[in-house]
């Protein structure tokens, strides 16, 4: 068995949650006794290292949520997987243990979660009962955002969030300054992808549309994507009952993204790498959406066209701003920020050339630039989001409502 030398100075270490819940460190997970002893039937990893065949039991089921353990880590689009992993065991009576390297953080997050979602509790009464089984539990700066994030989005992933915009613009940027700064050649989407797959139609400029990238959402029903994969998780046992949270798994470009492989001892291991597709989308109810109306049908907001031949190139919830809300600010900027749009040439961008114009992709009028390598404006209203992945329009090539 092949486990990290700085791993196995750790004492096995783990501590029961609730019932069949266990929450604990990489040695435990490694300690056969342990699992045989609480009868552990499944055992979700989340980090960057699973566990190897030999450390594995037969009639154990494993999953691996891989990812480390610094600031850029995104969580918070993985719970749906990880919760349903949960969930399963849980309702057919199997312990379930979770771990990360420490027990102390990210395997925390996802059970904070968990029992979040399926009790409807907020970040801190969720976390305190973990901390009355587990003290030293705490999740860091970062996924306690994705938490809070995750309890106001009703649960579940809502791309009419502009925080949660924000924080998959966040994510992204990361990842794609990481390839330009490294000059990667290899062009490899996943990412951008899995970024419009979230957003959906929202992430395209077709006016009005409806949230998620497959079938249509509505409350109170579950909807399926053309792939036919749905994974909803709802709370404990009430199922369903007069929720109007609505838990969807959409996995564009057909096929689970889930990928399970037989083993040679006939038990399944299914790993979820941090670049897979799968998603989930959760419709929250209106109360947690800023522009979603009543009956499931979201307006993108004001458009914004090409002066010269009036294509929209992009809607209001496509803008960034500095000051979430703050759009009557006595500065003014002659810039507009945009997210990515689907419209724009985005592997040339990350492979090719990081600056440069912005031109209407039907009348190729210039309306804008980009250069993500540099500050983008100089202005007070675009600090925090200048070197943010972002595409700076000129105010004066757009028609738009004021
Ligand atoms: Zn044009
Ligand atoms: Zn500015």
């Amino acid at each position: 068995m092949t486990i990290k030398p700085t791993d196995r100075d750790l004492p096995v270490d783990y501590s029961k949650i609730e019932d069949n819940l266990y929450l604990g460190n990489i040695m435990a997970a490694y300690d056969k006794e342990m699992l045989r002893k609480n009868g552990i039937k499944r055992v979700l990893t989340v980090r960057d290292v699973g566990i190897d065949e030999s450390g594995r039991l037969p009639d154990v089921e494993y999953l691996q949520i891989c990812l480390t353990d610094n600031l850029q880590d995104d969580l918070l689009t993985h719970f749906a997987v990880a919760h349903q992993f949960i969930d399963d065991g849980l309702r057919q009576g199997q312990p379930v243990y979770v771990h990360c390297r420490l027990g102390q953080s990210r395997s925390v997050t996802i059970v904070v979660g968990y029992i979040m979602r399926r009790d409807k509790l907020d970040y801190n009464e969720a976390l305190r009962r973990v901390k009355a089984k587990r003290p030293k539990a705490r999740p860091n700066n970062s996924f306690e955002f994705q938490l809070k994030l995750f309890k106001e989005m009703n649960y579940g992933l809502d791309p009419m969030n502009v925080q949660f915009r924000q924080y998959l613009l966040t994510r992204l940027t990361y990842v794609l300054k990481k390839k330009i700064i490294n000059k990667t050649t290899d062009p490899d989407m996943t990412i951008v992808d899995k970024f419009f797959e979230i957003l959906g139609d929202s992430g395209n400029v077709d006016g009005t549309a409806t949230v998620g990238g497959g079938g249509a959402i509505t409350d109170g029903q579950t909807a399926t994507a053309d792939s036919g994969q749905t994974a909803a998780v709802n709370g404990g046992g009430g199922g369903n009952s007069g929720q109007t949270t609505t838990q969807v798994s959409v996995t564009a470009g057909g096929g689970p993204q889930t990928t399970a492989s037989k083993t040679s001892a006939g038990k399944t291991t299914t790993v979820v790498s941090a670049a897979s597709n799968q998603i989930a989308v959760g419709k929250g109810s209106s109360s947690s959406t800023n522009s979603s109306s009543s009956a499931g049908q979201t307006t993108l907001g004001n458009e914004y066209k090409c002066r010269k031949c009036q294509k929209v190139l992009f809607n209001e919830i496509q803008v960034v701003r500095d000051f979430i809300n703050a759009s009557e600010s006595r500065y003014k900027c002659d810039h507009i920020f945009t997210e990515p749009i689907k419209w724009m040439p985005l592997a040339d961008i990350v492979y090719q050339q990081p600056s440069g114009d912005l031109k209407c992709p039907q009348c190729s009028a210039k309306c804008g630039q980009f250069d993500w390598c540099n500050n983008q404006c100089q202005c007070i209203l675009h600090q925090k989001i200048k070197q943010l992945c972002v595409f700076k329009f000129f105010a004066k090539e757009l028609n738009f409502l004021k």
